[in-house]
């Protein structure tokens, strides 16, 4: 996909993986914002050390260069596992059952990533707006769909800086997270918001820019998914390629 960059704002512009519709607009949204050819030789099932490495490159490392003056190598919240990562998640108005299934899947997809990770991060969910420090916030019915498009399942939900919005997260300075909060927005009313598709988007919401093979479909059965974000986290923000240590995640 291609990046309009303007320092503090990157704009989705296509979307081209399904799961993006989870990710949607992810499509590019999310973060990053592209979504680009998923690497043929990746496998997502039993990536290579080298494969996670250039998986962590190609959809973190290689986002958004120099945005926001950020230095080289990754980019990811900060101060994990100590500091944990609140996920406010508004309580849905009574009678809302659309609203209520989503904030259930995000409830489940918590559970699963605090699983997978443990011991690297830890989400908070929180039906309580967080006061101060960064969080996650999310926001029902507020995918981002581009004007003219009527492709409501390819835009099914995304990571942005804001509701209703293709503006995607950006690092910051020290390659902390720059976005506050940063928003998952599920549904636009005319697509069907899977628990894949909230468990993709969290991919996005951690840092996770690109799409690539075991990201964008069944994102929760890939291994590649995992082993990705173990490995982001598991090494200091602004680490470079060349210095990862592999991580796998729990199976
Ligand atoms: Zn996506």
């Amino acid at each position: 996909m291609e990046k309009t960059k303007t320092i503090a704002g990157f704009i989705a512009v296509s979307c081209l993986v399904v799961a993006c519709g989870g990710g949607g607009s992810d499509s590019g949204s999310s973060n990053g914002g592209s979504n680009s050819t998923p690497p043929p030789s990746a496998g997502i099932n039993s990536p290579t050390d080298a494969q996670v490495i250039s998986l962590v490159q190609s959809t973190n490392i290689d986002f958004g260069p120099g945005a926001n003056g950020r230095p080289a190598g990754t980019w990811r919240w900060s101060d994990t596992p100590s500091r944990h990562i609140p996920v406010y998640i508004p309580t849905p108005a009574a009678g809302d059952t659309t609203a209520q299934d989503y904030a259930a899947k995000v409830n489940t997809s918590v559970a699963l990533i605090n699983t997978k990770l443990a011991g690297l991060l830890v989400l908070d969910a929180t039906n309580t707006l967080p006061t101060s420090g960064k969080f996650i916030q999310v926001s029902y019915g507020t995918s981002w769909v581009p004007p003219g498009s009527t492709d409501y399942a390819g835009y099914c939900a995304n990571v942005a800086t804001g509701p209703s919005t293709g503006s995607m997260i950006v690092p910051d300075i020290q390659n902390g997270i720059y976005s506050n909060p940063v928003f998952i927005n599920l549904g636009n009313g005319r697509c069907n918001v899977t628990q894949e598709i909230v468990a993709h988007e969290f991919g996005h919401a951690l840092g996770l820019a690109n799409h690539f093979n075991g990201f964008g479909t069944n994102d929760t059965s890939s291994t590649a998914f995992w082993d990705v974000l173990a490995t982001l986290y598991s090494n200091p923000q602004s680490t470079l390629a060349a210095n990862l240590v592999v991580k796998r995640a729990p199976k």
